[in-house]
């Protein structure tokens, strides 16, 4: 590092500025991952990214209907694994808490497996985790945090649940230039600011053939986590589900996405300031989970798992006991998480699971 280069307090654009003059354009993996993550400046890191005052909401704030039916998902795959007297549930970035917390609503009508769990969050985030403390305080389940998967104690039943956490994983973007692939990158454009630029050239023997200016998206922080659960899968039943927005089929395009307030930004405006993510290739990622010898269902549009679930009949429950002036809002929280004009398609589900386990609701014969 130069002697010049500015403290870590200064401000996440400053260093970045700095860090690309000194070193040249950086991937748009390691931008990402800076964006994100940065001990000081990085947006998990340093704000309170979810809710209607934060930049974006998610299925769990939307509707309590979505935590209570995956903590019953969580109880029908304990149930397969041979009901265990011990076992975690790891829910990898588990934002404001808010799907746990609806989750064991539901477990007090599965008693057995209720007293049966131990939980694990998997967060980065010190102001998530504190947040997350107060969600969880009356939890009669131990709770402990890690900092990754591999701090989770091995060698007992696990179950892990995911709803946006991979689209927050960086992603490496390459671009088609005269029959080869080259890096995307950020570096500085003339007038000092942050751009898109290409760098060397990249041939692994993995990337297809495509038409000139094409983007395609690699993610290689899945393949480490997929191994990590394969891995324990073979020592112990594992059954994990994962929901994210993405596409079925691995294709071209350049899926970076910055959103703040609600809206669409830049990427490259305000580093650090706004949330920065990239749709998930669920085939790439049954893929790479089969390969590794998980088993994977799905994935399943997210509309379809949640009606499977049961989403409509709780909804109507729920609404027969409310007050008036709830309905509403219980009936258009529900829409919005399943209609395909909505979360419903968009958002996918896919389940890995230990060989040798049955098939994880709903994803068998109905
Ligand atoms: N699952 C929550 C939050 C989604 S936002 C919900 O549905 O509301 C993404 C979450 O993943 C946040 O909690 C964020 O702090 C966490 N996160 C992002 N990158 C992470 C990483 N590399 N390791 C651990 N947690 C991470």
């Amino acid at each position: 590092m130069s002697a010049f280069a500015r403290p870590a307090s200064a401000p996440l654009a400053v260093r970045l500025h700095e860090r690309i003059a000194r070193e040249g354009p950086i991937s748009v993996a390691d931008y990402m991952d800076a964006c994100l993550t940065d001990a000081r400046g990085g947006y998990y890191t340093s704000r309170q990214p979810i809710g209607a005052s934060g930049d974006f909401i998610t299925a769990p704030e939307i509707s309590q209907i979505f935590g209570e039916l995956i903590g019953l998902w969580a109880a029908c795959v304990w149930q397969a694994m041979g009901a265990p007297t011990s076992v975690i549930v790891a829910e990898f970035g588990p934002g404001r808490g808010t799907l746990l917390a609806d989750a064991m609503r539901a477990w007090r009508s599965a008693k057995a497996f209720a007293d049966s769990v131990s939980l694990a969050l998997i967060e980065r985030s010190q102001v998530l985790r504190e947040t997350q403390k107060e969600t969880l305080r009356g939890a009669s389940q131990p709770i402990r945090w890690h900092e990754t998967l591999d701090a989770v104690p091995r060698g007992l039943p696990l179950i892990v649940i995911a709803n946006e956490f991979l689209d927050a994983l960086p992603v490496r973007q390459f671009v088609r230039r005269k029959g080869v692939w080259r890096e995307r990158c950020v570096g500085l454009n003339a007038g000092g600011r942050l751009a898109f630029t290409e760098g060397s050239t990249v041939d692994d023997g993995t990337l297809p053939e495509a038409p000139e200016g094409a983007i395609i998206e690699r993610r290689p922080a899945t393949g480490r986590l997929l191994a990590s659960l394969a891995a324990r899968a073979k020592e112990a039943p594992l059954t994990a589900l994962f929901i994210d927005y993405g596409h079925e089929r691995s294709g071209l395009g350049d899926t970076l996405q910055a959103v703040r307030h609600h809206r669409y930004a830049d990427p490259l405006a305000a580093p650090g300031e706004t949330d920065l993510t990239a749709h998930v290739d669920f085939a790439a990622l049954k893929r790479e989970a089969e390969a590794l010898g998980l088993k994977a269902y799905g994935p399943m549009p997210q509309g379809e798992f949640l009606i499977r679930l049961g989403l409509l009949e709780r909804r109507d429950r729920l609404i027969a006991a409310a007050r008036p002036e709830q309905r509403e809002l219980i009936s258009s929280g529900a829409a919005r998480l399943a209609d395909p004009s909505r979360m419903g398609v968009l958002f996918k589900v896919l389940a890995l699971a230990s060989d040798g386990l049955a098939t994880p609701p709903p994803f068998g014969e109905i």
